[in-house]
């Protein structure tokens, strides 16, 4: 295989990025590389003292620098020169992070680190352009409504987009005014180190980005139960957002943005454009081999045309080849860990003993590695965990209907509402049906998210609270006071 980079050639941190320094620990969980499964390094988990460490120094870097008190051109202009060095440095932050994510090397440093800066470059602009508002008083008052930074985010993120992630934490919160203690999952840590790393370089002020390394239960828990943490901004799963619920409301209220799973239906009508449904739903599950939050996961299609849709929808699946995500051409995705690749199969396996049909795929790819074939399962009963859970693997269930209140029907899911597809070529139809879906996104004639980063995205329901980009998330990272004044 012709690599990209030499796997062993890449320097892999192992440290806390705390008050822009190494903060080293016990090397307590092992990274591993999901193209092969080899142990790639150890990271420390950060305890609750080293937590507090990391927000005494977000506090300090907040009062010494005066990051939320000055002017806000200053702010833009820190952030745009970090996004720059982001992209200089590409090729070392793509490295970091395909050498234990799924992410292939080549997607990420054409596609998530440039997307990333210019979402920094985005927040940043909002800084001198969003504020406060005079209120409408009586005229014996002078009343307005000022808006000011939290102070210090705490900010948790996957491991399935861990620079997209992280941008979309940091962007917001830094632009905002805020210092931020970041976890990175302890599976894909490397990436965000780095881009830590950056921001000190880049001359953001030592200790505005304090990177924790560590685990969910211990280092996650401290992050969201610390006093001297003011907002919580997690994307994961909707287990570990209870969770952080659940920790938050014992140790002291606090606000939070959650965004969470999925499990998102792809409805096609039988006047869809059949081969642009079929691409979409092709890399709606299979880029990043569906582990992606918005995977398009149930397949819903007008019983008229589902032979010949799951016919290109096959063909399309069969395509796939696995590669070592540091190849020199992008291929598909490993799953992450091999627990995940077991617990995909497992759920394909009881779909099938539940009557289901594989139409394609269902099985490990025989590769080296934890790749698992692009997988159609039509047959599926609705209490099947096939069509109920969010199974983070390259897995779509396949469903017909012949109205389109049957189709609302299937498409409606009991506790996810992220996001959805509609394929019709019937404008009256799509806006219909649009306002009918309960979820944060739809897509209609595409799938997946564009560059527009203005959009708002967050999940209805249990995929979420709170918007991650968009104006919204800017707000999200200020909060306001009103002011009245008696004259
Ligand atoms: P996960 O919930 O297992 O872990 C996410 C992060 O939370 C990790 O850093 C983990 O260490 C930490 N964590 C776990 N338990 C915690 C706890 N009790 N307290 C504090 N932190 C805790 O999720 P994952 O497996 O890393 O990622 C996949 C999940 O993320 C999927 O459910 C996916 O849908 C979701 N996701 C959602 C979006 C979105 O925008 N809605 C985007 C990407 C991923």
């Amino acid at each position: 295989m012709i690599f990209a980079v030499e796997p062993d050639r890449i320097a892999l941190p192992n440290s806390h990025f705390i008050g822009g320094e190494h903060v080293a620990g016990d090397g307590q969980i092992a990274v591993l590389s999901p193209s092969t499964g080899q142990v790639l390094g150890e990271i420390p988990i950060a305890d609750a003292a080293t937590v507090d460490r990391a927000v005494k120094a977000a506090r300090a870097a907040l009062a010494a620098s005066n990051w939320g008190g000055i002017a806000p051109r200053e702010r833009l202009r820190a952030l745009c020169a970090w996004a720059d060095l982001i992209e200089a440095e590409a090729e070392t932050l793509a490295m970091l992070e395909a050498v234990c994510s799924s992410r292939p090397y080549w997607q990420v440093h054409e596609g998530d680190i440039r997307i990333t800066a210019e979402q920094i470059r985005f927040f940043a602009e909002f800084a001198d352009k969003e504020g406060g508002a005079l209120a409408p008083v009586a005229d014996s008052s002078f009343g307005y409504i000022s808006d000011e930074p939290y102070g210090v985010v705490g900010a948790i993120t996957p491991w399935n987009f861990p620079i997209s992630m992280a941008g979309w934490k940091l962007g917001p919160a830094l632009a905002a005014g805020n210092a931020v203690v970041i976890k990175p999952s302890e599976m894909t840590p490397y990436s965000t180190l780095y881009m830590a790393e950056l921001s000190v370089r880049a001359g953001l002020p030592a200790g505005l980005i304090n990177v924790v390394l560590g685990d969910g239960p211990v280092t996650g828990a401290a992050i969201t139960g610390h006093a001297g943490i003011d907002k919580v901004s997690f994307t994961g799963s909707t287990r570990a957002g209870a969770a952080i619920m659940e920790n938050i409301a014992r140790t002291g209220i606090k606000p939070m943005t959650l965004e969470l799973g999925g499990k998102s239906p792809v409805i096609v009508c039988a006047d869809a454009d059949l081969d642009l449904a079929a691409d979409c739903i092709d890399r709606g599950i299979t880029s990043n081999a569906g582990q992606v939050c918005v995977a398009g996961s149930r397949l819903i299609v007008a019983r008229a045309i589902a032979d010949a849709l799951a016919e290109k929808v096959r063909e399309r699946f069969g395509r796939h080849r696995p590669a070592h995500t540091l190849a020199v051409t992008a291929g598909y995705s490993p799953i992450i860990s091999e627990k995940q690749l077991e617990r995909i199969d497992s759920i394909v396996r009881a779909a099938v003993h539940q009557g289901g049909e594989v139409l394609c795929g269902g099985a490990r790819f025989d590769h080296e590695g934890s790749y698992y074939q692009p997988t159609l399962v039509a047959g599926v009963t609705d209490t099947s965990p096939a069509l109920r859970e969010e199974i983070f693997g390259p897995v779509a269930t396949f469903q017909t209907f012949d109205t389109d209140d049957e189709a609302m029907a299937l498409a409606g899911h009991p506790t996810y509402g992220l996001c959805a597809g509609l394929f019709t070529r019937d404008l009256s139809r799509a806006l219909r049906l649009t306002r009918r879906i309960e979820a944060g996104t739809v897509w209609v004639n595409r799938y997946g998210r564009s560059t527009d980063h203005i959009l708002p995205t967050g999940g209805w329901k249990s995929s979420g609270l709170g918007k991650d980009l968009g104006r919204e998330a800017y707000a999200a990272n200020r909060r306001t006071k009103s002011v009245l004044i008696d004259l």
